[in-house]
């Protein structure tokens, strides 16, 4: 099934002149695809290739220029459906700093289901729920300010399954943090995903995008490539052409190939590699 649904879009943005003048420039230059539901699908690309512009496009918080996006047969151009889009996909944005918006944890996980209108009982809970799902229920009291980066951005993914989604987008959610940081928020991406949350992670570490069922990678507003991790990792001059990089596990795996010893090619992640040789030598 479809959640949703991306045909012909184009977007430009207008850029106005200090002499008054505009001009529109295209972000996104007429691309189509369907995003299952249940997913999880990456989103690759170089600087200024469209990516951000694109997942604001997702849920309405930019309306295409020309084309539609459905959201659950919804038209995010409709202005009577923006509060039913914005429940069924939420957005994680890369910045912990600007997504939090009260000074205590656990009102700043219940901002998003307020306005949305739910009951404050049930709000009690799915605080209580999206906090213990990231992992930090234990300091929910706290001032948001004594946090790390990395607790903020559990704190805002909190703020975003608290809206009980269908789909959340996230749009490199890790950028800013350290490498810790940056495990155990992809491990909450994984875990939401697995219980069925359709999935959106833009990034630009390819190890993280190896860990979706499908990658789309983004060059000048267009749809470069979409396929499977496989696919696209197993094609050198397809990254290079995109501008990318391989994921330094499947760098290592070939390296070894070349020295003899041949690893499945299904192997794209520290984790699978290191598996994959344990295992080997039992
Ligand atoms: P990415 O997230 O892949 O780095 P963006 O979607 O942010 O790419 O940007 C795509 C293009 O649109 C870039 O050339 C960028 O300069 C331009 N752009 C982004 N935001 C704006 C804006 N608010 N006004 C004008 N141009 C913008
Ligand atoms: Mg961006």
């Amino acid at each position: 099934m479809t959640i949703i649904s991306v045909q012909n879009l184009t977007f430009e943005y207008v850029r106005t002149a200090e002499d008054g003048t505009t001009k529109s420039y295209r972000a996104i230059d007429d691309i189509s695809f369907d995003i299952e539901a249940g997913s999880f699908v990456a989103i690759v690309g170089r600087n200024g290739s469209g990516k951000s512009t694109l997942a604001k496009t997702l849920n309405g918080l930019l309306v295409p220029t020309s084309g539609r996006i459905l959201v659950k047969d919804m038209d995010t151009a409709d202005d009577n459906l923006i509060w039913d889009i914005r429940s069924k996909v939420g957005m994680v944005f890369q910045n912990p700093d600007n997504q939090i918006v009260s000074s205590i944890v656990e009102d700043d996980v219940a901002f998003g289901p307020e306005n949305l209108g739910v009951p404050p009982e049930e709000i009690r809970k799915r605080v209580d729920d999206a906090l213990k799902a990231v992992g930090m229920y234990k300091h929910r009291l706290k001032g948001a300010h004594m946090l790390s980066g990395g607790q903020k951005q559990r704190i805002a993914i909190a703020g975003a399954i608290a809206m009980r989604p269908e789909c959340i987008i996230f749009d490199e959610p890790t950028a800013m943090l350290d490498p810790k940081g940056r495990e155990k928020v992809m491990e909450i991406i994984r875990n939401l995903n697995e219980e069925g949350i359709t999935t959106i992670l833009i990034t630009h570490f390819m190890e993280e995008a190896a860990q979706a069922d499908r990658i789309i990678v983004m060059k000048n507003g267009q749809i470069y490539s979409d396929s499977t991790p496989e696919e696209l990792y197993s094609n050198r001059e397809k990254i290079r052409g995109a501008g990318l990089e391989m994921p330094p596990a499947v760098d290592l795996r070939e390296r070894i190939a070349e020295r003899g010893i041949e690893m499945p090619e299904t192997i794209m992640t520290e984790d699978d590699l290191v598996d994959y040789i344990v295992e080997q030598r039992r």
